[in-house]
């Protein structure tokens, strides 16, 4: 059994000030619904936020993650942040969003380097994969999506693997309110994903690694997301803004 895993990423959103605010909205109903065990429930505010959110959830389940981090860990890197830097306010770091490929020019190669530095400082990655409207019309999903997760996860020992998170994300339902269908997302994830993962390791490792789906995600659809055999939670940007949503997408998760 998989622990199903929710993730708030409220990307360049929230001030600190705002950030206060939204937590101590949700944090008692996000705490309950994460206590014993049977759902865990990361927020992953900006970094100048991620102190301030992991003073007002501790001593609660609720996790705390950052969006990015660099494969270097100290040095000129301007701008950059780095794992050692991460672990001592956060237990978890998005890798490889596809905001931060399509934008900052991300590659495969720095996400599989990312993922092998969040790993060394006990970073928990949830790493992001998915296609492009125009691979998915034409049908290049699969090899895509698969070629994807091979390269994130070279060179990466299993146990480490078993310990990450994958979130399948298609581009083209990311913040357009058209999401991917529950059963499209879990053909994906079971063959494609888990698949590279069974090709990469074996079949044990890609059946216990977890697995979300981001995309659009809102407290109207995300019944038919988790009502699907192969998802293990959802990757969610703009309803994770919104206590009263980003709560009840959690609670949906317990059902
Ligand atoms: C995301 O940021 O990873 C995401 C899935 O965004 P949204 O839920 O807004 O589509």
């Amino acid at each position: 059994m998989r622990t199903p895993i929710i993730a708030g990423n409220w990307k360049m959103n929230k001030t600190i000030a705002e950030a206060r605010e939204l937590v101590n909205a949700m944090r008692d109903d996000l705490a309950r619904l994460a206590a014993g065990g049977k759902l865990d429930i990361v927020l992953c505010p900006p970094f100048i936020a991620v102190p301030e959110v992991a003073g007002l959830v501790r001593g609660t389940p609720i996790r705390v993650g950052a969006q990015n981090l660099f494969w270097e860990t100290k040095g000129a890197f301007t701008g950059e942040i780095a794992a050692p830097m991460l672990n001592e306010v956060c237990e978890h770091v998005i890798i490889g969003h596809s905001e931060r490929r399509q934008y900052f020019g991300e590659t495969d190669e720095g996400v599989n380097k990312k993922i092998k530095t969040a790993l060394a400082h006990h970073l928990k990655p949830i790493v992001c994969v998915g296609e492009n409207l125009a691979q998915n019309e034409a049908g290049q999903t699969a090899a895509f999506v698969g070629g994807q997760v091979r390269a994130a996860f070279q060179g990466i020992a299993r146990d480490d693997a078993r310990g990450s998170v994958l979130a399948y994300e298609p581009i083209w339902a990311i913040g357009t309110g058209k999401a991917a269908s529950g059963a499209g997302a879990n053909a994906v994830i079971g063959l494609t994903i888990r698949g590279a993962l069974a090709e990469l390791y074996d079949e044990a490792t890609a059946q216990a690694v977890r697995v979300q789906y981001g995309g659009s995600v809102t407290p109207k659809n995300v019944a038919e997301f988790f009502a699907q055999p192969e998802i293990d939670g959802a990757l969610v940007g703009g309803a994770s803004l919104v206590a009263a949503d980003f709560i009840a997408i959690c609670k949906a998760a317990v059902k």
